[in-house]
């Protein structure tokens, strides 16, 4: 019945197909081969979305070329209109005319919107699967919803793969989308996933799930659909071609969670200790909707970060005493029951720097702040028997941890008449950069001074204090040792210290180099300057390793 189309189907067999499948744009074919030419070594299953190029008809002579050059890699060819959310200004019977004559160029795989097809006659979507193998698709750019009647629609028209991409309005979506797709395994060649920044665990885990494959970005700005993950993350953060039914889910979880580390760190430390897990940005937009994914993924481990670190206390099963006496977790175990255990590792985060350096009993420590990680520095640093003061923003919570802690409360006018042995920031003043700081210069009358802020690696305070030759400790010291216990915690081996350290220093030496590029006023005088942080992470990332291994 499809002659032609056997040899389709042997080129795009499943087990063939990568697991990523990167979308390739430009505005003309130079440009876009030239981008696709610097990928298909690393990543041979490219799509070029012909849709981009201002004149695509004319562009594909020299991308047949192109495609000759390369027969080990997989091509797909798209050209989605503009209607459903493509760049194709021209009508449906155009985008057919430029996807048969991309089938003549060579592309092995033809993409095809569900409305195009629904357009079209039978014999010209025939026409199109005997020319070449067939995708048809489907974009919910707001929900994911009714996925099963999509599919129905989708399934009266011919094609090799039937690709369901929604939009994560929440996490529970990924789980919508998972189970869809477990559902149809083995009934249909699917590919399916959520859009959106809530989407990542679709894009991960879709296709342990049954989605053939996922897509990606080239590189982060060149994203072609909201949430895309660059296909290099994919692959060597969350290692998508190892991902399997045995992988462990592990998980940030937080609103916002985007700028954390937390992912490259602990991937990191599982390839590096070859546990069979992935760890992931959970962005929850609610408790409730997190639970519910906890339960449903499921999730072994989660990191909780702003705003549920207080939160998430009433959903445990259990914590350890120090949790339930700091009244903040910031670690979770899920035992095989669903039962969620709560620890509390930002108290080894502060506690074991500062150890490694002075010894704590009878120290005076002034904390500023008092959110969760004060509240972890107060009562951590008293077990070790430090005389803690604590000054704030908002003086009734000051007053209120130190009375639970039995720390001293310090008005903040009071601050620059005391002397102390450390300063702990435990605000998020100096977090992205800039000038502000949450003392005066005149406030830092200390030996240590502790920023628990990472992100820049050098903050204002942070210069102020060197500058008055304090002896300054870094917040990536702390990222990486409450990242450390939960990895202890989680997997019962020795943290890999080192590594952690370093690509969370390497990631944070990138976002500095990527925030000078992306300022082209810039001078080249202003731009050695900014440079700067560069040697300030390594020296922190240094130290950082030097004082793990120290224990
Ligand atoms: P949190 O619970 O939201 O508490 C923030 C504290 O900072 C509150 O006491 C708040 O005062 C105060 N604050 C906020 N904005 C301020 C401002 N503009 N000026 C003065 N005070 C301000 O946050 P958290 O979880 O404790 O985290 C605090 C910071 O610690 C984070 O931003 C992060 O940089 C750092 N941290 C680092 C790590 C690490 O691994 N390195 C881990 C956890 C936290 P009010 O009470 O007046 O609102």
């Amino acid at each position: 019945m499809r002659e032609s189309s056997s040899a389709y189907a042997s080129r795009i067999r499943r087990f063939r197909l990568p697991r990523v499948c990167i979308a390739v744009v430009g505005g003309d074919a130079a440009t876009m081969l030239e981008r696709a030419e610097s990928l298909v070594r690393d990543n041979p299953f490219l799509e070029l979305r012909l849709d981009y190029l201002s004149q695509p008809l004319a562009a594909l002579p020299k991308i047949k070329n192109f495609l000759e050059l390369h027969p080990e890699a997989t091509f797909i060819a798209t050209c989605r209109r503009a209607v459903n959310g493509g760049k194709f200004k021209g009508s449906v019977a155009a985008e057919l005319a430029v996807l048969r004559k991309a089938a003549d160029a060579g592309f092995p795989l033809a993409d095809i919107e569900l409305q195009s097809a629904e357009a079209l006659k039978a014999d010209e979507m025939k026409d199109l699967y005997d020319r070449v193998g067939v995708i048809i698709s489907y974009h919910d750019f707001r929900a994911t919803k009714k996925l099963d009647d999509q599919l129905t629609n989708m399934s009266k028209y011919p094609a090799d793969f039937y690709k369901l991409v929604s939009t994560a309005a929440n996490l529970h979506d990924n789980v919508v989308m998972m189970k869809f797709l477990e559902a149809n395994y083995g009934k249909r060649e699917m590919v399916g996933l959520c859009m959106g920044e809530q989407g990542i665990i679709s894009r991960v885990l879709g296709v342990r799930a049954g989605s053939i494959f996922t897509f990606a970005a080239a590189t982060r700005g060149e994203e072609t659909a909201p949430g895309q993950v660059p296909a290099g993350e994919l692959r060597d953060i969350y290692r998508i071609d190892m991902v399997d039914q045995a992988t462990q889910v592990y998980g940030v979880v937080g609103d916002p969670v985007a700028h954390s580390f937390s992912p490259v760190m602990m991937n990191a430390a599982f390839r590096r200790e070859t546990v069979n897990a992935v760890y992931l940005a959970l962005h929850a937009k609610s408790l409730k909707d997190l639970l519910a994914c906890v339960q449903e993924i499921p999730i072994r481990g989660l990191s909780v970060t702003m705003p549920y670190k207080q939160d998430i206390l009433e959903a445990l099963e259990n914590s350890d005493p120090l949790t339930k006496q700091i009244g903040a977790c910031n670690t979770i175990v899920r035992g095989a029951g669903g039962q969620l255990y709560g620890f509390n590792t930002d108290v080894a985060g502060i506690v074991v720097p500062l150890e490694q350096r002075t010894s704590l009993a009878g120290a005076r420590v002034l904390i500023v702040g008092a959110g969760g990680a004060a509240r972890a520095g107060a009562f951590g640093l008293k077990a070790r028997g430090a005389e803690v003061f604590i000054t704030n923003r908002t003086p009734e919570r000051a007053q209120a941890l130190a009375r639970l802690a039995k720390a001293k409360y310090l008005k903040r006018a009071d601050v620059a008449k005391q002397p102390f042995d450390v300063i702990v920031n435990a605000t998020p003043v100096g977090m992205g950069g800039g000038k502000q700081s949450p003392l005066d210069e005149k406030e830092l009358n200390a030996k240590y001074l502790f920023d628990l802020v990472y992100n820049p690696a050098e903050t204002a305070l942070m210069r102020m204090a060197r500058a008055k030759e304090l002896q300054v400790i870094s917040g990536l010291e702390m990222f990486v040792q409450q990242g450390a216990r939960q990895f202890e915690i989680w997997t019962g081996k020795p943290a890999p210290l080192a590594e952690m350290a370093y690509v969370v220093a390497k990631a944070l030496e990138r976002q500095a180099a990527e925030k000078v590029s992306e300022e082209p006023e810039m001078t080249v005088r202003k731009a050695a300057k900014s440079s700067q942080p560069k040697k300030t992470v390594r020296k922190a990332a240094k130290k950082a390793v030097k004082t793990g291994r120290r224990k």
